[in-house]
């Protein structure tokens, strides 16, 4: 029964053979050649075509050429003269085609019939071959019909229906492509040897079942919608589904599925055809990596890196972000691997490559893109002086030998730096720019790095001369403590102040902390920097202790750097250094910590209250914090940001700002400090509303330590004067 639904859906296969893609054509190719290959074997065994007999009007022979004594195997001396009936296979077909052919040759005064009919003759041997026949009027000459001419070509015998359904099915039988039928409820009907073998399971474990059997469950519900439409007659459906075998092993196959209708349109079987294709998906892949990988390193290629970039650039586009190119020429490379050999060389690549890598942060692309060539795409970047900062940290890798195969080699390098989108917004030009900066800068003797533009390197120059200021102003005691007080708007005392840092410059004079501070924060010196000021503050702080004057807590600000797990334990140290009182000291955070606001940052945090400092949060209003969300955080006091403080009392955002944060501060139960107050119309206001203290040139500018003490034993005291 399901032979025929096969023989059926191979025969509506050839049809839409067109339509339906490899897999399809290369099963129907199979079949094809099968077919080809049997009637090979059929015709060899047949004598040559062209066999041509002589007859008289009577049916004798009287002519037998070569040809025709090869096909039948009779001599011509055996044949001629006998009726050319002694050939006929069938007895039932007798004269008829040499009769009807006289008739109409005489009534229609046609002269030849070819291709009429295809018949079956004997030959000697018995053996029965098919022939088409050509015949023609013999006539003499004077044009009285003496006989006929019959030419005999042999042609293919038709294969019997049901020798064609067994060679179909042993066509799908061995099939290389795995092949899955199912009746109309999609119960699996029938599978060949290669379903098996595919997916493991014998056939008593799949007919009855459904397809499912197969199901991997990592399509979603829309592509398995399509599967089922094209099973439910949809039309032919050709595409890569990832299927389950027996043993749980997911695999790739590429599948075609048909439907096969009835003659009344309703659908019968459904088929599917399909291979394991599994090993090209490795082969995509290895030729994937070949393409996209550098095969010494095993990083990405320029190829890959170009790839990457171009959609960091089109996403730059997009979001106006940017970012920056950097290429990193390695030199001495040449000599090393001439003195001791290609593989030290390579080796010595991949180890730089291993160095960089390490140097450089996830999501930062590092690929090597020619011999002794890297480049490095910083697709994430604050601001781009950054991109200076990086290729100081890879040229610093290079700076002391690398120990490769028991040797220690220096090398030589040199970097150039192309922005985006400022020096060009396309992958070649940018790594074009890059290579011809790091080609400039190889010319300094010095490992050192150029950007593409001018002016850029002027910035950088000026980051980086800051930053090595900033080193030395730590070491030559440049730096200084300045405090501004904070006076309750209560009793208009001073109750606090905060330590400010001041840079005393030996050239450019005192530096605003607006503007080391940044560049201390992007160097990482700002951890540095901030042991100093809590170092200098408790210092100070012992030192009024010991000259017996009653300070208020004095404040100090933390870079959201410095908060990490060993921050508790450094402040421990440095406050017991200097008998210091954890309550002597005010910690000023700003909301950059909260927004990312990690558990770690709240256990810190909690850690500190513990040991009895009190965090205040500095700006408040510039970030994104909501005041509910201040509820998770352990923070006593709130510092409104003088940016709100300004417009008081007149700019009515400004009020209705600080009105809300007062409130809600209020509510937390959270002190509240305005900053920047500058004049008694903003005080008034403030004080009005419910502020706790004020911080601001109304009161005081910061002032040096001396200042800050004789204001205290002064007894100096906010006024609050008439409105
Ligand atoms: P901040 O912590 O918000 O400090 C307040 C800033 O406002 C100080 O600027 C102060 O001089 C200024 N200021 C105070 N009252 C007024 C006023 O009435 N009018 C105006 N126009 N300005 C006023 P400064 O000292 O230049 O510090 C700037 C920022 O630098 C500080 O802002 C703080 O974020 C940072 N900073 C200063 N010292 C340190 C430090 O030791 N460590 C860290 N991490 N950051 C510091
Ligand atoms: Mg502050
Ligand atoms: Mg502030």
């Amino acid at each position: 029964m399901h032979e025929a639904a096969i023989a059926r859906c191979l025969a509506l296969s050839r049809q839409a053979r067109e339509q339906q893609g490899e897999a399809l054509a290369s099963t129907l190719a199979s079949l094809d050649a099968a077919l080809a290959e049997a009637q090979a074997a059929h015709l060899a065994a047949l004598p040559a075509p062209d066999a041509l007999l002589e007859l008289d009007l009577a049916g004798y022979l009287t002519g037998w050429n070569a040809g025709a004594e090869q096909l039948f195997g009779y001599s011509a001396q055996e044949a001629l003269g006998q009726h050319v009936l002694f050939l006929y296979a069938d007895e039932d077909e007798g004269g008829d085609i040499a009769e009807l052919f006289f008739q109409q040759a005489q009534e229609q005064g046609q002269p030849q019939m070819s291709g009429v009919t295809e018949v079956r003759r004997r030959t000697k041997s018995g053996d029965i071959v098919w022939v088409r026949l050509a015949l023609s009027l013999r006539r003499d000459e004077g044009g009285d019909t003496i006989g006929m001419l019959v030419r005999l070509h042999t042609v293919q015998e038709p294969l019997a229906e049901a020798d064609k359904l067994q060679l179909h099915a042993r066509i799908i039988e061995d099939s290389d492509q795995g092949v899955l039928i199912t009746d109309a409820n999609e119960r699996i009907v029938s599978i060949n040897g290669a379903f098996t073998r595919i997916t493991g399971y014998l056939p008593e474990e799949t007919i009855g079942s459904t397809p499912d059997l197969l199901r991997s469950g990592v399509h979603d519900a829309d592509f398995r919608a399509q599967v089922r439409a094209a099973m439910r007659g949809s039309g032919p459906w050709r595409g890569e589904i990832i299927g389950k075998r027996k043993n749980g092993e997911l695999f790739p196959q590429s599948v075609t599925i048909s439907a096969v209708r009835d003659h009344a349109g309703q659908i019968t079987h459904t088929f599917s055809l399909f291979s394991d294709i599994s090993v090209h998906k490795d082969a995509e892949a290895r030729m994937q990596r070949m393409a996209n990988y550098d095969s010494l390193t095993g990083l990405p290629n320029q190829c890959l890196l170009s790839q990457l970039l171009d959609q960091a650039l089109t996403e730059a586009r997009r979001t106006g972000e940017h970012g920056a190119v950097m290429v990193v020429e390695i030199s001495r490379l040449g000599a090393i691997s001439d003195t001791l050999g290609h593989d030290i060389g390579n080796a010595l690549l991949c180890e730089i490559g291993r160095q960089f890598r390490q140097a450089l942060r996830d999501p930062d692309v590092l690929a090597r893109i020619d011999g002794n060539k890297f480049a490095i795409a910083l697709l994430q970047i604050e601001k781009r002086e950054h991109a200076a900062i990086v290729a100081q940290k890879l040229l610093s890798t290079l700076s002391t030998p690398l120990a490769v195969g028991g040797h220690s080699l220096q090398v030589g390098a040199s970097a150039g730096i192309a922005v985006y989108p400022e020096d060009g917004s396309d992958s070649p030009s940018l790594i074009h720019f890059a290579e011809v900066a790091a080609a400039r800068a190889a010319k300094n003797l010095e490992p050192s790095f150029l950007f593409y533009s001018e002016e850029m390197n002027q910035r950088a120059k000026e980051h980086l001369r800051m930053e090595t200021e900033l080193r030395s102003a730590l070491a030559l005691d440049q730096l200084e403590l300045y405090y501004q007080p904070k006076v309750s708007l209560r009793s208009g005392r001073i109750v606090g102040a905060e330590a400010l840092l001041r840079w005393r410059h030996p050239v450019r004079g005192m530096v605003s902390p607006g503007v080391f501070i940044p560049v201390a924060e992007e160097t990482g010196l700002i951890l540095d920097l901030g042991n100093w000021v809590l170092e200098e503050a408790c210092r100070q702080v012992r030192a009024w202790k010991d000259a017996n004057l009653m300070m208020p807590p004095i404040a100090v600000n933390l870079s959201a750097r410095q908060f990490d797990t060993q921050l508790p334990a450094r402040i421990t140290a440095v406050l017991a250094r200097h008998d210091v009182l954890p309550e002597q000291i005010m910690l000023e955070i700003t909301e950059s910590l909260l927004v990312g606001g990690s558990d770690n940052v709240i256990g810190i945090m909690n850690a500190l209250v513990a040991m009895g400092m009190a965090l205040a949060l500095d700006d408040f209003g510039t970030g994104y914090s909501s005041l509910a969300y201040l509820k998770k955080f352990p923070i006593s006091t709130l510092k409104i940001d003088r940016s709100f403080v300004t417009g008081l009392p007149h700019e009515e955002n400004d009020c209705a700002i600080a009105r809300a944060i007062v409130t809600m501060a209020q509510q937390l139960r959270q002190e509240i400090v305005a900053e920047g107050v500058e004049t008694p119309e903003q005080m008034a206001f403030l004080r009005e509303l419910g502020c706790d203290q004020l911080q601001g040139y109304l009161f005081s500018q910061p002032v040096s330590a001396a200042e800050f003490e004789s204001m205290l034993k002064e007894g100096r005291r906010l006024s609050f004067g008439s409105r």
